[in-house]
């Protein structure tokens, strides 16, 4: 892959960049985005973040192969330890799980005075990450979800504000699903969520035939509640 050509991903994560914002790339591994944000969206300074020493090697050696250096930073270290407190306008974690992008955040929280916007793709649970939105004060501004090689991914795009506002009185179905997300209901949501769905089913009637112990029974009513959460938002392909 070369800066001019990025995954389908990567690029959706791009298109929600704002024009003239410093980035920081946490989790770069090659530094693909930040180096496709400065050549092609005009992106004046951005910083590639790297806790492994390999990807952090991989985003050096990418950066200088493309002359990038004077305007992206590769630097090493854990999550948002690698941002000064001010230093940029829009954060951007791609690739990993919502758990340990929530943590990020979470460990990071200091870093987060200048920054207007966060740009977030968890691979899974991006449920976590709007917990941590609504438990900080960051609004869910918008969400995609594309399928690409097979894989169906999540893009969260969130800013200082209100952070209820998106949920109205469906705030349950709402953080599992994606406020937004549920009233597009694309293609690719739909096939996620149904094939979610047919697992929590599976599950439950397993627990429905094993041995009653205080775990199974919670297990199973955790599973109750998102089976019809799902229900809810899936009637129109299902019926
Ligand atoms: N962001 C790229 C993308 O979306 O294609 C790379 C994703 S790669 C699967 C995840 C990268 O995040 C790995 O290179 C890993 O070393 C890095 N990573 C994981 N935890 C991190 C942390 N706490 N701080 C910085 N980087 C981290």
């Amino acid at each position: 892959m070369n800066s001019d050509k990025l995954s389908a991903r990567l690029e959706m994560v791009a298109k929600y960049v704002p024009k003239g914002a410093s980035v920081a790339d946490i989790g770069s591994d090659h530094a693909y985005l930040p180096c496709f944000l400065v050549k092609n969206f005009g992106i004046p300074f951005a910083v590639a973040g790297e806790v492994a020493e390999g990807p952090f090697q991989s985003a050096v050696r990418n950066v200088n192969a493309q002359g990038l250096s004077d305007v992206i930073s590769v630097r090493t270290g854990d999550g948002l330890d690698v941002v000064g407190p001010d230093e940029v306008e829009c954060i951007t974690i791609a690739g990993m799980g919502g758990t340990l992008i929530a943590s990020i955040l979470e460990k990071g929280k200091d870093k987060l005075g200048s920054v207007k916007r966060l740009i977030l793709q968890p691979n899974i649970h991006a449920l976590s990450i709007r917990k941590w939105f609504l438990e900080n004060n960051w609004e869910l501004k918008a969400e995609e979800i594309l399928e690409e090689d097979g894989k169906i991914y999540e893009i969260l795009i969130g800013e200082k504000g209100d952070a209820k506002k998106p949920y109205g009185n469906n705030m349950d179905a709402g953080l599992l699903f994606g406020p937004y997300l549920s009233k597009s209901r694309s293609e690719a949501f739909f096939k996620k969520w149904s094939a979610e769905k047919k697992n929590w089913e599976r599950i439950y009637t397993q627990l429905v035939h094993a041995s009653e112990t205080e775990e199974a029974s919670v297990k199973k009513q955790e599973l109750l509640m998102k089976i019809r959460l799902a229900e809810g938002v899936l009637v129109n392909e299902e019926s």
